[in-house]
């Protein structure tokens, strides 16, 4: 007898879902918001002084320093360590455009580097081929939640003697060979952004940092460049996280961990049925780094071993009610904004062959099994497998 479940072909399975994660913590929210209103504090009030502190916390790092959002994060972050025009900073060309914006913003050279192809980080080796006398930092980004290797980086920092300045906007809590996003560089840079692992109710950012004197360049930084009021020592600017942000950060953050062991959880049931699909070319990222990483993103690479490309593959997800993301389908370098970088079509073959490969799979704390089900059985038979 033929079984058709259609509860299974009719049910969407949206690429994100926050209101599974918001619905419980709606009453709690709204109290942190109206203690906020209550205080009159909305600009660098307790909320704000209160998740600096949590946060770095959880990062198992002295200081936070929370600001507008996380690109600000980068660019204020990269000041407060030193980095100065003609500077050269080393980045990945595989990763969101707002690192590259982060570097420029402070004044330095961006550096592109292209990335390994089965984890889509930044390739050391290739990174070491680009250091010259000008190079001062390396920015290894966390892609999709996994960490770069922190020996590895630990290494290269130490051989070039570069500044590491991580961006984890995509890496919350993520861990890797013990150590934790954020705790390995000399300052790190997160995104509350929506959507992130840990996200407000609009714009948000923090850099973390074990050194007392950036946390203080920062506070300077993000505040006019005034230590004091009315007393401008630096050439600042006006990037702060709004208390109202921080009061609701506040309350998911201790839900942190356990939003992001339901990814890994998530990404572990993918990870065991696609890898049926691993001959007919269908191979996800590969994760080194076990429940360390916090998967922001589940991605999956359309081979050329594959009978129907990544396009035609996302068409026929979406058919499905299956809302599928590609990130990032343009790379940095290829990007009109940046011709004036120099770099052109081929400079990084990995990054730009990723970029026709990847595909982004529904990924949010609360994905049900029958909903992944759904997702397999989907590609499964939009391959023809
Ligand atoms: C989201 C993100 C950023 C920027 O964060 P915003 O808060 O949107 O400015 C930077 N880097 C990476 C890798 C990101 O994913």
């Amino acid at each position: 007898m033929l079984m058709v479940d259609m509860t299974s072909t009719l049910t969407p399975v949206p690429f994100v879902d926050l209101s599974l994660i918001h619905d419980p913590l709606k009453p709690e929210i709204q109290a942190a918001l109206q203690a906020v209103i209550d205080k009159g504090d909305f600009i660098l009030g307790h909320a704000v002084t209160e998740f600096e502190i949590g946060f770095a916390k959880a990062c198992g790092v002295r200081y936070g320093v929370g600001v507008a959002c996380g690109t600000d994060a980068i660019a204020l972050g990269l000041q407060a360590c030193g980095i100065q025009p003609g500077d050269e900073v080393l980045v990945p060309a595989n990763t969101f455009i707002a690192t590259l914006i982060g570097v420029l913003h402070a004044g330095a050279t961006p550096v592109l580097v292209d990335c390994d192809p089965c984890m889509a980080l930044i390739d050391l080796n290739q990174a070491a081929q680009v250091v010259t006398q000008k190079t001062k930092a390396i920015i290894p980004v966390h892609l999709y939640g996994q960490m770069v290797s922190p020996h590895q980086l630990f290494a290269f920092a130490k051989a070039h003697n570069l500044i590491i300045f991580e961006d984890a906007a995509q890496a919350h809590l993520a861990e890797r060979e013990s150590y934790c996003a954020g705790s390995i560089g000399l300052a790190a840079a997160f995104s509350f952004y929506p959507s992130k692992n840990l996200g407000c109710f609009g714009d948000g950012g923090i850099v973390v940092t074990q050194n007392e004197t950036v946390a203080q360049n920062l506070r300077c930084l993000r505040n006019y460049g005034a230590p004091q009021k009315y007393l401008h020592t630096e050439q600042g600017t006006n990037s702060r996280l709004d208390s109202l942000q921080a009061a609701i950060l506040n309350v998911k953050l201790p839900h942190l961990n356990t939003w992001n062991r339901d990814r890994n959880f998530v990404a572990e049931k993918y990870d065991a049925s696609l890898l049926l699909l691993r001959e007919k070319g269908i191979i996800p990222i590969e994760n080194q780094s076990a429940d360390g990483h916090v998967y922001h993103l589940y991605v999956i690479r359309v081979t050329e071993e594959c009978a129907i490309d990544r396009d035609t593959l996302k068409d026929k997800l979406t058919e499905q009610g299956i809302q599928v993301g590609i990130h990032y389908p343009i790379p940095c370098h290829l990007q009109p904004a940046y011709q004036n970088l120099g770099y052109k079509e081929g400079n990084f073959p990995q990054t730009e062959k990723l970029s026709q490969q990847i595909l982004s799979l529904p990924m949010y704390p609360g994905v049900t099994t029958n909903q992944i089900n759904h997702v397999f059985t989907a590609i499964q038979s939009a391959i023809g497998a």
